[in-house]
């Protein structure tokens, strides 16, 4: 029997295709979707490929439709059933988080924009009698500072705090119902456009943000006959995770050191709930040692379910930063 709590955490990798850069270069990555297995060969050493296994994992074929009904469609229906759930899109940067997560338009649409489309199709063919409150925010933190990607001034820093039944919320977040795909489509607009970025040497368009879309659902059943009426409500965070890169790598000073100590401390502080979580046998998970994981404490453990995909490139040059994902997630995942 699977240990408590360690039943709700999915950990999957993903594998983008090699880019322009990268053609002709050496390929250190090969994936088996239908073990789960991911192998890394080391090019500079004889060694044999390492291999890792993943309740999931997608090569370069994957499609995001693949990605979608492998990871997030059973949340979303969780969610509407009343149940929290968390989506993290992990790795270092230039991997494919944000093609994972928002993606592009139609047919590369990504995770975010399919949660949409599910929740409305589902409360367009659900029964009359059930009447639906969909609400949705979206933040992201940076340097450990939480910020308001909806708000007219993106730039004002939120305060976390706690209610008093433990609850975590941020303070004044603008939350908006909406109606419709198209409705949450904008906001999530919005909020992309709204959200920090900063050029590292690594990638000019990098985000050095954690990025948080929230989707909370109601549903409300009114009484019928002899049944009583219910409420129910759900929640969905969809989760762009700042990059994974080691700072070295990045040749980063000032300032950029020490947003980049901020998120690794972030990174480190989800990956130590995590594991506390799948492990099981520790009582106490240390939620308070991160923004991220204080705001998402609600939604990671207990009834709630979550998925990580961790994303890999394909080229030789990348293989440390690769090592390092591959280690995070199998440190995440239920053994
Ligand atoms: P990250 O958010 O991790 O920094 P991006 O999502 O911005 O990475 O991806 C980097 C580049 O690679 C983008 O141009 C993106 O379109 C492309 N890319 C990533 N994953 C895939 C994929 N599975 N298929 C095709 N292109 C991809
Ligand atoms: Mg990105």
């Amino acid at each position: 029997m699977a240990r408590p709590g360690s039943e709700c955490v999915r950990v999957c990798v993903r594998c983008r295709p090699q880019n322009s850069r990268e053609t002709g270069q050496g390929v250190a990555v090969a994936v088996d979707e239908s073990a789960g297995q991911v192998a890394l060969a080391c090019v500079r050493s004889t060694e044999p490929p390492r291999a890792f296994t993943f309740d999931a994992v997608f090569g370069p074929e994957a499609s995001q439709q693949d990605v979608y009904n492998a990871t997030a469609r059973d949340l979303v229906n969780s969610v509407l059933a009343g149940f929290n759930a968390t989506v993290f899109a992990y790795g270092q940067t230039g991997t494919g988080k944000t093609h994972t997560m928002e993606g592009r338009k139609t047919s590369e649409a990504g995770i975010i924009p399919r949660t949409f489309q599910q929740i409305f199709n589902t409360i367009g063919a659900s029964q009359a009698q059930t009447t639906f409150l969909v609400r949705a925010s979206m933040y992201e933190i940076y340097n450990e500072e939480v910020r308001d990607l909806l708000s007219k001034n993106p730039k004002n820093r939120l305060e976390v705090h706690e209610a008093r039944d433990g609850g975590v919320y941020v303070r004044g977040l603008s939350t908006f119902v909406v109606q419709s795909q198209a409705e949450i489509g904008a906001v999530l607009e919005v909020g992309t456009r709204n959200r920090t970025v900063g050029a590292t040497l690594m990638n000019q368009d990098s985000s050095r943000s954690h990025s948080v879309f929230t989707i909370t659902v109601e549903a409300a059943d009114a009484a019928v006959g002899e049944a009583a009426g219910s409420f129910r409500v759900g929640k969905l965070n969809l989760v762009d995770l700042a990059g994974s890169e080691r700072q070295s790598k990045t040749a980063a000073v000032g300032e950029r050191l020490k947003e980049a100590t901020k998120i690794n401390l972030s990174l480190s502080a989800l990956g130590n709930v995590i594991s506390a979580l799948v492990d099981g046998k520790s009582g106490h998970i240390p939620y308070r040692d991160s923004k991220l994981t204080r705001l998402l404490q609600d939604s990671l453990g207990g009834n709630t379910r979550t998925v990580m995909i961790a994303s890999v490139g394909p080229a030789a040059c990348n293989h440390e930063e690769t090592l390092s994902t591959l280690r995070y997630a199998n440190r995440a995942k239920n053994i």
